[in-house]
């Protein structure tokens, strides 16, 4: 069996991964709070955590890997957004009003998710149809003496859980040195956080033995996986901007509520993405979603497939910062186009590689296993070549379509101008041997591919026409 090694936060070492239960390995990640479209940065750890369950069903069987994934659709965000729309006249009541908003978000999510080739979760939990379970654990942990509630509000009594700041490194009071807290009156201490607020009438509540009120975002998580997963599963994922406080937080409720289980036993930290070098960020003009770059709605002004998405993101590794560039996403089209057109018709090996899955089993490390797929490329492997992308989710039918028919791309006139060159020089050659073979080779295979060719004592123009074959122009290699 493959050993996969896996890079853990809480030890920060890397480690052999031996599950709980091999017949059942189970992996939770913090999913969206849904209140607007995902953005490129939402992307990552969607598509990375992808890999790791693909990876995982390869090795202990698709029956046998539990991956939960949650929605958060209680969010003041949620509700502002309602309220603009109930602002501007619409009729319905502010819940219904959530819920669309909720719902919808959920579909986008879906959809683009999907379209950048990323496999449904086994489950994928509301918060909302979570609020017994949160209401139960809550009181469960005031029982215990880690929480009290105040004013409507409980909290969670940080100084009672002398783990805490472990995961991310941090004491107690360094935490409050850097001041990232916030403190209320109805607070013990400025450390401790919230497990339950108050509502008012007109916004989202539950009854609760502290009253009408909703759960904070901690809460959340804890409550989901331990109801879907239990007291102790594998591995929980997200982005490194959520270790502290969110993950450290959902530790403390869980390791209190449950003394006995032992929670994550890896924790992975996905970097956080930036574009063209810089933070995203709405005021530098550079912030996107993953819709937009769909649709060609972005700075590079063309539209991304969602496998070529995936391609640029999958060529870094997850522990680091990766850069969105035009330039990357070019690249990534022209390497997936000749991939698809040397795999087309072929059957695909029936397993992956042992090398490979050993590659990808080491930490995950999708860029060395890329790089496996470009040498399959250029030994003319194609059924491993095939098989061995399917493993990371890439040369996949679903995903496919997007290289046959239609405008050139960038990537395709970046082709094109390299084929020009080649005529050119072939050209010169013919002018002195009188043997124009392979000029006329060349262009035969342009106007198959719906390209017109237009050559004068000036140069060689190339031009695509309405029936222009992208996947037939990047089957033409240089003699
Ligand atoms: P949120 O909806 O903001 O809670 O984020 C959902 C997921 O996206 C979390 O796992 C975040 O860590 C992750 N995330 C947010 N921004 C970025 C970014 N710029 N790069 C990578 N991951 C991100
Ligand atoms: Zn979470």
């Amino acid at each position: 069996m493959t050993e996969i090694r896996l890079t853990n936060t809480k030890t920060r070492r890397k480690e052999v991964f031996t599950p709980i239960d091999p017949k059942n390995v189970r992996m939770y990640v913090c999913g969206p709070t849904v209140y607007d479209r995902a953005h490129i940065g939402n992307a990552r750890p969607v598509i990375v955590f992808d890999v790791l369950f693909r990876l995982l069903r390869h090795v202990y069987g698709p029956d046998h890997v539990t991956y939960v994934r949650n929605f958060t659709d209680v969010d003041d965000k949620i509700n502002a957004e309602a309220q603009r729309r109930k602002d501007a006249g619409d009729p319905r009541t502010l819940e219904e009003l959530i819920r669309e908003r909720t719902d919808e978000t959920i579909r986008w999510y879906h959809d683009d998710m999907g379209a950048l080739g990323n496999l449904t979760p086994s489950a994928e939990p509301r918060a909302t149809e979570y609020i017994g379970q949160m209401i139960a654990m809550i009181a469960d942990l005031i029982g215990r003496g880690h929480a009290y509630e105040k004013e409507g509000h409980v909290l969670f009594r940080v100084r009672s859980y002398k783990d805490y700041g472990k995961l991310s490194g941090r004491s107690v009071d360094d935490m409050i040195a850097g001041a990232r807290v916030e403190v209320a009156p109805f607070k013990e201490d400025p450390m401790d956080f919230v497990l339950w607020k108050p509502s008012t009438d007109d916004l989202p509540g539950w009854d609760s033995p502290w009253g009408r009120g909703r759960p904070g975002w901690h809460i959340e998580c804890s409550a989901m996986s331990h109801e879907l997963l239990g007291e102790s599963f594998d591995i929980h994922g997200g982005g490194i901007d959520l270790q502290f406080p969110h993950h450290e937080n959902e530790i403390a409720q869980s390791a209190c509520a449950h003394p006995k289980g032992e929670f994550a036993r890896v924790w992975m930290h996905n970097e956080m993405l930036q574009v063209e070098g810089k933070k995203m960020s709405k005021s530098l003009g550079n912030f996107f979603t993953v819709r937009d770059l769909l649709e060609g709605n972005w700075s590079g002004g063309w539209k991304v497939p969602g496998e070529v998405i995936r391609f640029v993101y999958l060529s870094t590794h997850y522990s680091k910062p990766m850069d969105w560039t035009d330039e990357k996403a070019k690249q990534a089209m022209a390497t997936l186009r000749k991939w698809r057109a040397q795999t087309r018709g072929v059957t695909p090996a029936d397993e992956p590689i042992q090398y490979f899955a050993e590659t990808l089993s080491e930490d995950l490390n999708t860029a060395g296993a890329i790089a496996e797929l470009h040498q399959l490329s250029h030994a003319h492997d194609q059924p491993n070549l095939l098989r061995n992308a399917r493993l990371l989710g890439l040369l996949t039918d679903e995903l496919g379509g997007w290289e046959d028919v239609g405008p050139a791309d960038g990537a395709d006139l970046s082709k094109l101008d390299s084929i020009g060159r080649w005529i050119s020089a072939a050209r010169e050659i013919a002018s002195q041997t009188k043997d124009f073979s392979v000029v006329d080779r060349y262009k035969r295979e342009l106007v198959e591919a719906g390209v017109e060719v237009r050559m004068s004592k000036h140069g060689v123009e190339l031009t695509p026409t309405s029936d222009f074959s992208s996947e037939r122009l990047w089957r033409i290699e240089r003699t």
